[in-house]
């Protein structure tokens, strides 16, 4: 008998097809109003999970008993309790690798738009106001051999350091738990704390998993560090930062600019104090969303999945000590 899934993110014709081939799916379709009921009666008989953006809490997971595998469709595992699942016996996968360079090509995307007013510029350009040629009040910044600082030196911060050190000649700093060696030789970065970080580069850019050791990790303290000049990218997750007191900085001119992918509260809502500066870029959290790697993660997710519930070692096994 074929094993029961719920899949709670849309997959392509082929993906789906693939999945249909060898397990039994239940769709459930989370941006519908009863999307959560639909979920709560699949899961009792569900084997596992296939999805993303849902915080699968204990009162979930308390209704799927037979649950084997949850594959989540993102490199990020903050929306769940690893040890709780590790508890239950439950394995968890993510989708890492295939999606670093498009999250990379995000951070620079946010970089360059902040520090050269692309969005404000744009938009006045559509509203009008280009009569005569521009003076220093619309000038931005360089980006090309400025320093680049890099809060959280895994994939996705050395992909950023890769571009920034080849492609725009920036001299590369970085801040992780651990010294990365062989980024330093390859890119000729430095490794430093967070304080030196931050009162150094010129743009800091975001790049931890959201923990309990990150989440805050950026407050007014820290932004009280950085330069005027500077401005912070965040690709991570929105909690790695003080909203309130980022807000605050940006106000003041504390620092001069913010490229925000990630926010406390997603989606942003319409009357946030960010969406009300002119010195802010914010995009809805794209930082893997292109057509290719979108289709690369969920073909992770159901490679991770299938393995797993044929008693295979999924490759992307989060919670430690299975098989
Ligand atoms: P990764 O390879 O695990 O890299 C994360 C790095 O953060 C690790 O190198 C780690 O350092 C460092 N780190 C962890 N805790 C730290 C701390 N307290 N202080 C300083 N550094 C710390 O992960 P990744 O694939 O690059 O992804 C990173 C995160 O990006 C994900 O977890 C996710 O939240 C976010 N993300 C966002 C988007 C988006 O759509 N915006 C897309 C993809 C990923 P060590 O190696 O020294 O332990």
């Amino acid at each position: 008998m074929k094993k029961r899934i719920v899949l709670y993110k849309r997959l392509s014709e082929g993906l789906l097809a693939q999945l249909q081939a060898q397990v039994e799916v239940t769709w459930v379709d989370m941006a519908k109003p009863d999307g959560l009921a639909r979920l709560r009666d699949a899961l009792p008989g569900a084997h596992g999970l296939l999805g993303a953006s849902l915080r699968l809490d204990s009162a979930l997971l308390d209704l799927a008993p037979q649950l084997e595998v949850v594959a989540s469709v993102s490199v990020g595992v903050d929306n769940y309790d690893i040890n709780d699942l590790h508890r239950r016996g439950v394995m968890l996968t993510n989708t890492p690798d295939v999606l670093t360079e498009t999250t990379a090509d995000t951070g620079f995307a946010l970089l360059l738009a902040t520090a050269r007013r692309v969005v404000e510029l744009a938009g006045w350009v559509r509203d009008g106001h280009w009569q005569a040629s521009l003076g220093p009040a619309h000038f931005g910044t360089d980006v090309h051999g400025k320093r680049l600082g890099i809060v959280g030196m895994g994939r996705i911060g050395e992909a950023l350091a890769r571009r920034g050190a080849a492609g725009f000649g920036m001299q590369v700093l970085y801040h992780s738990q651990r010294p990365k060696p062989q980024v330093e030789a390859r890119y000729g970065a430095r490794y430093c704390t967070l304080d030196a970080l931050l009162g150094e580069a010129d743009y800091v850019c975001l790049t931890v998993p959201l923990s309990a050791s990150t989440e805050g990790l950026i407050g007014a303290r820290e932004l009280g560090l950085m330069k005027p000049e500077a401005i912070l990218v965040n690709i991570a997750r929105g909690r790695v930062v003080d909203e309130a007191a980022l807000i605050k900085a940006l106000r003041a001119r504390r620092i001069r600019g913010a490229g925000l992918d990630v926010f406390v509260q997603e989606p942003l809502a319409q009357d946030s104090p960010l969406l009300q500066l002119d010195n802010v870029v914010a995009t809805p959290h794209i930082g893997s969303a292109t057509h290719e790697t979108r289709e690369a993660m969920a073909r992770c997710a159901v490679d991770n999945l299938l393995a797993a519930l044929s008693g295979q070692r999924p490759p992307n096994l989060v919670t430690p000590g299975y098989i």
